[in-house]
């Protein structure tokens, strides 16, 4: 069923694709260990939880070579969990919590590739994400250090039927993405949008319930 549910998925974004390449994330947070294996055995290996412990539990419990996103919102006082394997986090969004990765991957002695989540819709304010205005110090400031590598941005849209507002928040996330050239992870769209996302320019989509049904 998932094999089939990825299958599926991969050929539809090649309707909507615009960037020249992409990568999908499966989104796992609150699904059983069995349904990643099934997806992890048709090959796929890029998974995204929202949960720190569960990430780790996962983590440990699956083969070595998945590659593992954190795409929620991260306590500073959790970083060090994830420090050692992590593969890209999504939601870098303040400054203490560059200092906080910055001193784990030291520690660890890894460069820790980031991406700023900037808050395009008003829901994602709430839930973090770092405003518009504060996006350029916030990247200057991550440049600085020596273990963060921010590869690109990050967004959520609002939860609405209406996809022209869900385009303009894209759009917004894409405006500044094109800003600056050295990055290339633009990480916007879910199973509910990810068709506009990938329209919009989207390379990284991060997709659940469209995988794996309905979360426990
Ligand atoms: C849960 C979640 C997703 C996936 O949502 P689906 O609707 O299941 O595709 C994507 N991004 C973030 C940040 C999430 O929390």
């Amino acid at each position: 069923m998932i094999t089939q549910n990825l299958a599926q998925l991969h050929q539809e974004i090649q309707i909507y694709q615009k960037a020249s390449s992409y990568t999908l994330v499966a989104v796992s947070k609150h699904q059983p260990i069995e349904k990643i294996q099934e997806a992890y055995q048709s090959g796929h290996r890029h998974f995204g939880e929202n949960y720190v412990q569960e990430l780790v539990q996962k983590y440990h419990q699956l083969p070595k070579d998945i590659c593992w996103h954190c795409i929620g919102a991260l306590q500073t006082n959790k970083v060090k969990y994830i420090a050692p394997f992590i593969y890209l986090i999504h939601t870098l969004d303040r400054k203490s919590l560059c200092d906080e990765i910055q001193k784990q991957g030291k520690k660890h002695n890894r460069i820790i590739p980031c991406l700023i989540q900037v808050a395009i819709s008003p829901e994602e304010t709430k839930m973090g994400g770092c405003a518009f205005e504060d996006f350029e110090a916030l990247y200057q400031y991550a440049k600085t250090q020596s273990h963060i590598k921010v590869m690109g941005l990050m967004g959520m849209a609002s939860f609405t039927q209406n996809k022209e507002i869900i385009r303009k928040e894209f759009q917004s996330l894409v405006q500044l993405y094109q800003q600056y050239p050295e990055f290339s992870i633009l990480s916007m769209g879910m199973s509910s949008d990810y068709e506009i996302a990938l329209q919009e320019g989207a390379n990284m989509l991060r997709i659940g319930t469209k995988i794996f049904g309905e979360r426990l």
